[in-house]
């Protein structure tokens, strides 16, 4: 399930990971969790149709278990792509995946939650928003107050428009001809020579 909404949204939500039913339907944040994700975005006169709502990890994770973070990892270029193509100004992380990952660092969301920072995704300067997940605040009213508060402050955060976005870095002129197609090759999938290409070594970075 790789999200929902409008692909020139200049806010993103990006949660956990899909559930059984956004897995089966192909949408994010379909059970209780969304619909109070529904109802805050309403109380800040959006919907769903004005912003793009994805998560970290693309797959159910099987039995509602964390996701890996393999699992993280194997989506991390994914989410990267849809940041750069969508171009949000504002991203929402919920909950800890989310915001550990986005972040690079291990600090918690019940430290972070309601304080924006610039931070570059990819190709991309945005406004990270780390928000406390939904699903915690479903039961505990404290946490509901606290996340209600802290989405209440989005609109001033969009107002606020892009950061300044970092320098487009030119393409080396002698890699960039390495990486073209050679042979209908549209993908990079083969070195200059035709050889596979190796994998890049995977990052681990500890965070989960
Ligand atoms: N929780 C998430 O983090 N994502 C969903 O899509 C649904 C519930």
């Amino acid at each position: 399930m790789f999200g929902a909404g409008n692909a020139d949204a200049d806010l993103m939500f990006v949660g956990e990971a899909p559930g059984a039913t956004e897995d089966k339907q192909g949408v994010p944040f379909v059970g209780q969790a969304g619909k109070l994700l529904d109802k805050l975005l309403d109380e800040i006169g959006l919907d769903r149709g004005q912003v793009f709502i994805c998560n970290t990890v693309k797959c159910r994770p099987p039995n509602n278990r964390d996701p890996h973070p393999n699992e993280i990892e194997s989506c991390h270029d994914y989410l990267r792509s849809q940041v750069e193509l969508i171009e949000p100004t504002v991203i929402c992380t919920l909950g800890n995946f989310a915001t550990k990952l986005l972040r690079a660092d291990t600090t918690g969301i019940s430290r972070l939650h309601g304080q924006a920072e610039v931070r570059t995704i990819g190709a991309r300067a945005i406004r990270l928003y780390p928000l406390y997940h939904p699903a915690a605040a479903l039961y505990t009213p404290s946490t509901l107050e606290v996340l209600r508060g802290d989405f209440h402050r989005i609109p001033d955060l969009l107002g606020l428009g892009a950061p300044p976005q970092p320098e487009a870095v030119a393409p080396d002129p002698v890699s960039a001809d390495l990486a073209g197609p050679a042979s209908g090759d549209d993908y990079g999938a083969s070195g200059a020579d035709g050889a596979p290409a190796p994998e890049p070594d995977a990052i681990q970075l500890d965070l989960f």
